[in-house]
C-alpha cells in the first residue's frame, strides 16, 4: 500500500471563495469557468491536493488535461506540493488514458504520430488513388491536408466505414460530379489509411480515443473498473478537448464520485451540460501589478536580437536562471528559429520545445544524412553533411575541391571523393579524412539491405561514434542529445516491430520521408515529453499551457499573425455526419480562439512580461501591431519601446545602455521635478540621483566617442576621474556604487568571448571558388536573388556547387519552357496539334511516368498550352527573340542571363517576357523584383533596346503580370548588385534562416542554421 503522502500547503493557501468551492465540491459534477490566468488550474491542483489529504493517497484521483506537455507540467507542480511516497499521481492526456485502457484489455498496438502517418502515406503514395485531388506544387501539403481531415473526422466520431457508407450513397453525378467523385476518392483513402496502419499494428491518436470509447461503451466491466479506480475525475482545459474526447470523459464520471471540469469562459462549454457552475474572474497575476513592456521592433531580426540581448543580460549579469525565462512564439519554425539563431549568436543556452525540434538536432541530422547517402549515394547534400561533420570533419576548402571534381568529371559525390584521394589538389591530411569516410561508407553499405533496421541503426551510431562524441562533449545538453539518439533507435525498433521483414534501406526511406514530412503548426504545439535540456525555453504559445516562468517574452504579435486572417475550412465535414451542432467556422470564432491563445501566453509570467511585434514584413512594407496588443497597451497607458536591428560590434552594449539610461533619465526628470515643491527631507538625495544619472549618460557618450582601438576598461578610468572631479560628494558616492561600470566591463568581456568563438570557426579562404571575373564577379539574377534570400544558401549552391537533383516541379517547368521555345522558333508558330505533339515528345524525354501526380501535371500542361495557343493567336504581339542571351558590365561585375521571349509591341516598343510555372504574384509584389529589373538594364546595355514593359507570364494560370515604369531598372538594383557582390567577395556567408526560405532550400540537411 502507498505510504501516506505529506502535504505542503502552498497550493491550498490563499484560495479565493470560488476556488475554495471547487476544492470542497464533494458530490456529482461541477463546471468551472474562467479565462486564462484566473486561477482555474490552480483550483484544480488545490482540489487534487485536498483529495490526497482527505483520502490519504492520491490514487483515487485522475487529472486529465488537453496535451501531454500540460500533463507533464501539472504533474511536476503536484509533485512539488505533495511530499512523501505514493504509487502514482495520475495526471494524463486523454490519449495516454486511452492507451492504458486498451492495453489493459490486452490490445497490442504502436501509437503513431501525424508526421509518421504522413510519411507512411507519402512512402506508399503509389498504392493510393489520388486522381481528383490536386497535388499542387507540393504533394506533402496535400497529404498533410488529407491526414488533418482524417483527424477531424475521428475527433467527430466519424469512422472510415461511416464515411464510406455516406460517400457511396452520393449520386453518381447530381450536378456536383467533381465534388462527389472527390468525396468517394477520399472515403477510399480514409479506409486505405486505416488499413496501412492496421497492417503495421499501429494506431493514431484519434483512433485510440475511438477504440477506447468503444471499449467503455460496450464493456460494463471495463466501465466499472474505471469508476472504481478513479473516484474523482478532474479535467483541465476542457474546451481544448475534441468532441470524441469529451464523450469519453463524460463516461468516466463515477456513480457517487465527482467530476470537475475547467473550461475557458470564451469557448463552448463542452462538458457537463446543466452541471452547477463556478465562475472565476479577474487575473490572479496581472492584477498583482505584473510589469508589462510593449516593444515595437523594426523587423523580425530586431525582435529576435532584442529578446536575445535582454535575456543575455538577465542570465549573465543578474544571475537569473535561464530555465526561468521563456520566449513564446506563434510558430516554432518561423519566429522560433529566428530567436534560436539570435540566442546562439550570444552563446546563451536555450532549448526549443517541440516535436519538430527532434529532426533539427545536429546528431539526428547526422544520422539522417548517413542513412540518406547510403540509400542514395547520389544525394550530394547528405554526403556533404556526412563529410563536413564528425567523425570526418573535412574542411570547407577541401569540400569545395571535391564538389569541383564531381562537377568537372561528372561523378556522383562518392565517386568524386574516391577520385579526390588521388588528386594532387587535395592535401594529404584531407585525403586521410576522405579515406576514413570511404571506409565507413563501405562498411555501412555492406549490411544495408540485409540487417534489421534497429540493429543497423545501433551499429551505425556506434561506428560513427555519435554516442562517444556526446559522452566526451562538454555541453550541458549532453543528456538530452544521448536521449535523442536513444529515441532514434526506438524509432527504428518500432519500425521493425511493425514490419519485421523490412531492411535498413526501407527504414532509411521511411525516416527520410518522416523528417521531410515535417510538422504542421498544430503538431508543433504538442511538445514530446518534458524538456530535459537546460536553457531559455523557446515554446509555441499553445504548448506553454500549464507552465509558469519568471520572465516571459511573447513575440510576433503583428496583426497579420495575431489574430491573422481567418481561413475557412477547405474540407468541411459534411453536416449529415456530425453528431452535434457544427462549431462556428467564421471570423469571430477565429478571433475568439486567437484571443484565448494570447491569454494563455500572457498569463504564464510570474515577474515580468514583454509583448513584442515586428513592424517591417516584406522589404518596404509596414505591419500594424495586433489589435489585442494595442488594446492592452492603451488600457495600461504604456508607451511603445522601440528596438532596432543591431549589428554586432564593439559599441553594441554601449548603445543599448545609452538608450535605456536616456529613457530612465527622462522619466526621472519629470518625477523629481514634480516632487521639488513637496516638503520632504530626502529632496537632496532625489536630486543627487537624477544628476548622477545624467553624469552616467555623459559617461556613456564619452565612451562611445573614445579613440578607436581603446578598450572600455582603459577609457573608463580616465572618464571616471573627470566626472568625479565635477561631482559633489553625494553624487560621487552614488556613482561609485552604481552597477553601470561592471555591466559595461562584463559586456566587453562577452564581446571578446564572442569574437574568439567566431575566430575559432575561421577556415581557409574560399577565394579560388568565387565566380571571379577580373576585379569583380560573374553573376546572374538568380545568384543575386539566392544571396539576398540567404547568403549561406548561396555558398552551398554557387561556391561549393553541391549538385542537386531537379524536383518533379522543376522538371515540369523545364519541359514547358522547351515546348514554348520550340513553338516560337519554328518558321511560323505551329498548330495546336503541333504544340501538344511537342509536349508529348518532351514529356517522354524528361522521363515522366504514369503516376497519378505525373498524369495530373500532364493534364495541367495540356490545358495551359491549349490556352496559350488560343491567347497567342488572338494577340497582336510579335515575338522577335526567344531565349535571347545577354552579358553586360554593371560596375565591376559581369551580369549574365537569358530572357525567355522578347516581343515587339504594336506601338513599336518592346516587352521582355519570362515564363513561370509557379504561383502568380501581383504587380505590387513584383515592384522590387531583381530579375525583371536586371532584364531591363540588360536590354539597354547588351542589346541597345529600351524595353518599357517587362512581364512574368504565369503559364498555368494564363496570367500575364506586367511591370513597367521608371522604378524598374533604377539605381536601387545597381546598389543591390553591388552590396551582394561585396558580401560574396568578403565571404560573408552567414545564414539568414526563415521558414519561407528554408522550407524551399535543398541544403537543409547540410545547413547548421537549420539545426538545434
Ligand atoms: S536551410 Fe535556411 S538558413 Fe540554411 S542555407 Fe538553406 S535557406 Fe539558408
Amino acid at each position: 500500500m502507498a505510504a501516506y503522502p505529506t502535504i505542503v500547503r502552498a497550493l491550498l493557501d490563499d484560495l479565493t471563495p470560488a476556488q475554495l468551492e471547487v476544492v470542497n465540491h464533494d458530490q456529482g459534477r461541477l463546471l468551472l469557468i474562467g479565462a486564462a490566468g484566473t486561477g482555474k488550474t490552480h483550483a484544480l491542483l488545490a482540489r487534487f491536493q485536498a483529495l490526497c489529504e482527505r483520502h490519504a493517497a492520491p490514487d483515487g484521483a485522475l487529472l486529465l488535461t488537453a496535451s501531454r506537455a500540460a500533463a507533464d507540467a501539472l504533474r511536476g507542480r503536484l509533485e512539488e506540493a505533495i511530499e512523501g511516497s505514493y504509487e502514482a499521481l495520475t495526471v494524463l492526456a486523454p490519449e495516454d488514458l486511452c492507451a492504458a485502457l486498451l492495453r489493459e484489455q490486452g490490445i497490442r498496438f504502436v501509437v503513431v504520430s501525424a508526421a509518421e502517418r504522413r510519411a507512411l502515406l507519402s512512402d506508399r503514395i503509389d498504392e493510393l488513388t489520388l486522381r481528383t485531388h490536386d497535388f499542387g506544387a507540393n504533394p506533402a501539403l496535400l497529404i498533410e491536408r488529407l491526414v488533418r481531415r482524417i483527424d477531424r473526422l475521428e475527433q467527430e466520431l466519424v469512422t472510415a466505414e461511416r464515411y464510406a457508407a455516406w460517400a457511396d450513397a452520393l449520386p453518381a453525378d447530381g450536378g456536383q460530379g467533381d465534388r462527389f467523385a472527390r468525396e468517394r476518392e477520399f472515403a477510399q483513402l480514409y479506409q486505405d489509411h486505416d488499413r496501412l496502419l492496421a497492417e503495421g499494428g499501429a494506431i493514431d491518436a484519434g483512433g485510440l480515443v475511438l477504440a477506447a470509447l468503444r471499449v467503455v461503451r460496450e464493456s460494463p466491466r471495463a466501465r466499472a473498473r474505471l469508476a472504481e479506480r478513479y473516484r474523482h475525475v478532474l479535467v483541465d482545459d476542457a474546451h481544448e478537448m475534441s468532441f470524441a474526447q469529451t464523450q469519453l470523459v463524460a463516461l468516466l464520471a463515477p456513480e457517487g464520485g465527482t467530476l470537475v471540469a475547467a473550461a475557458s469562459d470564451r469557448g463552448e462549454r463542452p462538458l457537463l451540460e446543466g452541471a452547477p457552475l463556478v465562475v472565476l474572474e479577474g487575473s490572479t497575476r496581472c492584477a498583482q501589478g505584473l510589469p508589462v513592456s510593449y516593444w515595437r521592433c523594426a523587423n523580425e531580426r530586431a525582435q529576435a536580437q532584442g529578446v536575445a540581448a535582454e535575456v543575455e543580460r538577465l542570465v549573465r549579469q543578474e544571475g537569473v536562471a535561464a530555465e526561468s525565462i521563456a520566449v513564446l512564439v506563434r510558430s516554432l519554425r518561423d519566429e522560433g528559429q529566428a530567436v534560436a539563431v539570435a540566442l546562439e549568436e550570444r552563446s546563451v543556452p536555450y532549448a526549443v520545445a517541440g516535436s519538430s525540434s527532434f529532426f533539427l538536432r545536429a546528431e539526428i541530422r547526422d544520422l539522417l544524412a548517413w542513412l540518406r547517402l547510403l540509400a542514395d549515394p547520389g544525394d550530394a547534400s547528405a554526403v556533404v553533411r556526412a563529410i563536413a561533420r564528425p567523425p570526418v570533419e573535412l574542411r570547407s576548402i577541401d569540400l569545395a575541391r571535391c564538389t569541383q571534381i564531381a562537377r568537372r568529371r561528372k561523378l556522383d559525390m562518392i565517386s568524386a571523393l574516391a577520385a579526390a584521394t588521388e588528386s594532387p589538389q587535395v592535401p594529404p591530411e584531407a585525403r586521410e579524412r576522405i579515406l576514413g569516410f570511404l571506409e565507413l561508407f563501405r562498411a555501412a553499405v555492406a549490411a544495408f539491405d540485409t540487417m534489421r533496421p534497429d540493429l543497423y541503426v545501433h551499429r551505425l551510431i556506434e561506428r560513427l561514434g555519435l554516442r562517444r562524441q556526446q559522452l566526451f562533449a562538454a555541453q550541458a545538453d549532453v543528456v538530452e542529445r544521448l536521449l535523442d539518439l536513444a529515441r532514434f533507435g526506438e524509432l527504428a525498433a518500432s519500425f521493425t516491430r511493425r514490419d519485421p521483414q523490412a531492411s535498413a534501406r526501407e527504414f532509411a526511406r521511411y525516416v527520410a520521408a518522416l523528417a521531410e514530412a515535417g510538422l504542421s503548426e498544430e503538431e508543433e504545439q504538442q511538445p514530446v515529453g518534458e524538456l530535459r535540456r537546460g536553457g531559455v525555453r523557446v515554446l509555441s504559445m499553445a504548448s506553454a499551457r500549464g507552465l509558469e516562468f519568471d520572465h516571459v517574452y511573447v513575440i510576433g504579435l503583428q496583426a497579420d499573425r495575431m489574430p491573422g486572417p481567418w481561413r475557412p475550412e477547405l474540407d468541411p465535414i459534411p453536416r449529415e455526419l456530425l453528431s452535434r451542432k457544427p462549431l462556428p467556422d467564421d471570423r469571430d470564432a477565429h478571433i475568439a480562439c486567437q484571443r484565448r491563445l494570447l491569454d494563455v501566453a500572457t498569463s504564464r509570467a510570474r515577474q515580468r512580461l514583454v509583448l513584442t511585434y515586428a513592424e517591417e514584413g516584406a522589404p518596404g512594407t509596414r505591419r500594424p501591431p495586433s489589435s489585442f496588443l494595442e488594446e492592452a497597451r492603451v488600457a495600461a497607458g504604456a508607451e511603445w519601446e522601440t528596438r532596432a536591428e543591431e549589428l554586432f560590434g564593439p559599441a553594441e552594449a554601449l548603445h543599448a545602455a545609452f538608450r535605456s539610461l536616456r529613457e530612465e533619465l527622462l522619466a526621472d526628470v519629470g518625477r523629481v521635478g514634480g516632487r521639488l515643491s513637496e516638503l520632504r527631507l530626502d529632496t537632496d538625495l532625489d536630486l543627487a540621483h537624477a544628476v548622477s544619472r545624467y553624469l552616467e549618460l555623459v559617461k556613456l557618450a564619452a565612451l562611445l566617442e573614445r579613440p578607436s582601438g581603446q578598450s572600455i576598461a582603459d577609457a573608463l578610468a580616465e572618464v571616471n576621474t573627470r566626472l568625479f572631479q565635477a561631482a559633489t560628494g553625494l553624487q560621487r558616492e552614488i556613482l561609485e556604487t552604481s552597477a553601470l561600470d561592471e555591466h559595461l566591463l562584463a559586456s566587453e568581456r562577452d564581446e571578446r568571448r564572442r569574437a574568439l568563438a567566431v575566430a575559432a570557426r575561421d577556415e581557409p579562404s574560399l577565394e579560388p571558388f568565387l565566380p571571379r571575373r577580373g576585379e569583380g564577379l560573374a553573376l546572374s539574377a538568380s545568384d543575386v536573388e539566392t544571396y539576398l534570400a540567404c547568403p549561406l544558401k548561396y555558398k552551398f549552391a554557387r561556391v561549393f556547387r553541391i549538385p542537386v537533383e531537379p524536383t518533379i516541379n522543376q522538371r515540369f517547368g523545364i519541359v514547358v519552357h522547351q515546348v514554348l521555345e520550340r513553338y516560337h522558333t519554328g518558321e511560323h508558330p505551329g498548330s495546336l496539334a503541333e504544340i501538344l505533339g511537342s509536349l508529348d515528345t518532351s514529356w517522354r524525354r524528361a522521363g515522366f511516368g504514369a503516376s497519378d501526380r505525373e498524369r495530373q501535371l500532364q493534364a495541367k500542361a495540356v490545358a495551359a498550352l491549349t490556352r496559350y495557343h488560343e491567347r497567342f493567336g488572338a494577340e497582336q504581339a510579335e515575338p522577335v527573340w526567344v531565349e535571347r542571351s545577354f552579358s553586360f558590365k554593371l560596375g565591376a561585375h559581369l551580369m549574365r542571363g537569358r530572357v525567355d521571349r522578347v516581343d515587339r509591341l504594336p506601338d513599336g516598343g518592346y516587352e521582355l517576357i519570362d515564363y513561370k510555372t509557379g504561383r502568380p504574384k501581383s504587380a505590387e509584389a513584383l515592384r522590387d523584383d531583381v530579375q525583371l529589373a536586371l532584364y531591363a538594364i540588360a536590354a539597354r546595355e547588351a542589346w541597345d533596346l529600351e524595353a518599357e514593359t517587362r512581364s512574368y507570364y504565369y503559364v498555368l494560370d494564363d496570367l500575364k503580370v506586367r511591370v513597367g515604369g521608371a522604378e524598374v531598372g533604377g539605381e536601387w538594383i545597381r546598389d543591390t548588385v553591388e552590396d551582394v557582390a561585396q558580401g560574396i567577395l568578403a565571404q560573408g556567408f552567414e545564414p539568414t534562416p526563415s521558414y519561407a526560405t528554408c522550407s524551399q532550400c535543398d541544403f537543409r540537411i547540410v545547413c547548421p542554421a537549420a539545426e538545434l
